[in-house]
């Protein structure tokens, strides 16, 4: 059997460019790296996407490998399983690694099954077992309440890593690395699905999951026009609105700003929970956020245990009084 040597990711693209979590990738590749003295290389597949290799390459990877081809313009599970089987067969890599994304959720187990192998899921961790060389994954399990550390002794060893978990070097514009072009080699008449549309959620101000500061209002709230004085201080602070789930499931917000299991997962620098009580359905959508504050007006809540900073008291008083301190402090 090949050696097997590297860490491979596969890169998310948005407009023929490397997503936020393709860039984070690649700087937990180059951590993990580090620690195995291996390269890292990442493939790139769709349709005009080679330009993104020089991308790659700034952001940390040795090697990238390139399937470019028109068959390949949208994800499609057939074709891109198709596609990664073959780049994972010539490079051999010890890790494959990818985004909990669309793409991501839906690859990985498929690839997992393909190859013989296994993966870890919703990483939030990753690093190298200095006894086994083998890939330690850490996981948020029983709704966010705990972490758990998985390894795996099959490989190649496997994991898909939550947005924002890990961090992304900084770019360097003189790096440079090996482009390897690989044929798709697939027959279009064998791929099952077809893509018919696409509709992009309109999103006013910046996309919720991308926010570095998000405000997040709860039952307490209380209504549709409670959530206006969130949208100030979220205004202020270049962040973004969200709710726990009563505020959508009463229509007083969209189901889009729904944050927790059943919701989205965000990881901002900082999460403020503003009249939610923190429930362990909530707090899985945003336990990985570095900084959470609380703002509730019962000191018992479930929030303060999760928060780093807290204020007890009516939001109502306390949210116009956080915006204009936060717009003298900013100067905004
Ligand atoms: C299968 C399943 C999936 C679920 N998925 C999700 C999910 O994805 N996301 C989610 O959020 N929930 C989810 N839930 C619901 C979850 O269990 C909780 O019911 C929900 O998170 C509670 O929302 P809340 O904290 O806003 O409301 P509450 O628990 O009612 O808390 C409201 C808080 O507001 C405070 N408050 C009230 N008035 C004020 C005021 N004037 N000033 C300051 N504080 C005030 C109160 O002290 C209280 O702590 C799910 C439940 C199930 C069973």
């Amino acid at each position: 059997m090949a050696e097997l040597k590297g860490i491979l990711i596969i890169a998310d693209l948005m407009n023929n460019a490397l997503a936020p979590i393709s860039k984070e990738l690649l700087g937990a590749g180059r951590k993990l790296a580090a620690s195995l003295n291996e390269p890292v290389e990442a493939v790139l597949i769709g349709s005009g996407v080679a330009a993104a290799a020089n991308e790659a390459f700034q952001f940390g990877a040795d090697k990238v490998y390139v399937v470019d081809d028109a068959v390949m313009k949208d994800y499609r599970t057939d074709s891109y399983v198709a596609a990664v089987v073959k780049v994972a067969t010539q490079a051999n890599p010890r890790i494959i690694l990818a985004g909990q994304t669309t793409m991501g959720r839906d690859l990985l187990p498929r690839l997992a099954f393909k190859l013989n192998s296994a993966v870890t899921m919703d990483c939030i961790d990753l690093s190298i077992d200095a006894a086994t060389k083998n890939l330690l994954m850490t996981k948020p399990v029983y709704g966010g309440n705990a972490r758990a550390l998985f390894t795996a002794d099959t490989f190649p060893q496997m994991a898909s890593v939550r947005s924002k978990a890990m961090a992304a070097i900084s770019p360097d514009n003189s790096r440079k690395g090996d482009l390897i072009t690989v044929s798709a080699g697939v027959d279009a008449g064998a791929i099952r699905t077809n893509v018919l549309q696409k509709v992009v959620a309109e999103v006013q101000g910046i996309k919720l999951e991308d926010a570095p500061v998000v405000v997040c209002g709860g039952r307490g709230i209380g209504g549709a026009e409670g959530f206006k004085t969130l949208e100030e201080l979220a205004k202020v602070l270049k962040g973004a609105v969200a709710a726990s789930r009563p505020p959508c499931d009463s229509g007083w917000v969209p189901d889009t700003m729904q944050i927790g299991l059943t919701g989205k997962i965000v990881s901002p620098d900082v999460y403020i929970a503003v009249a939610l009580s923190g429930s362990s359905q909530h707090m899985a959508g945003c336990s990985g956020s570095k900084t959470i504050v609380a703002v509730n007006r019962d000191p018992e809540a479930n929030i303060f245990k999760e928060a780093r900073f807290g204020v007890v008291g009516d939001w109502k008083k306390i949210v116009p009084a956080m915006t204009t301190k936060m717009k003298e402090l900013l100067n905004r």
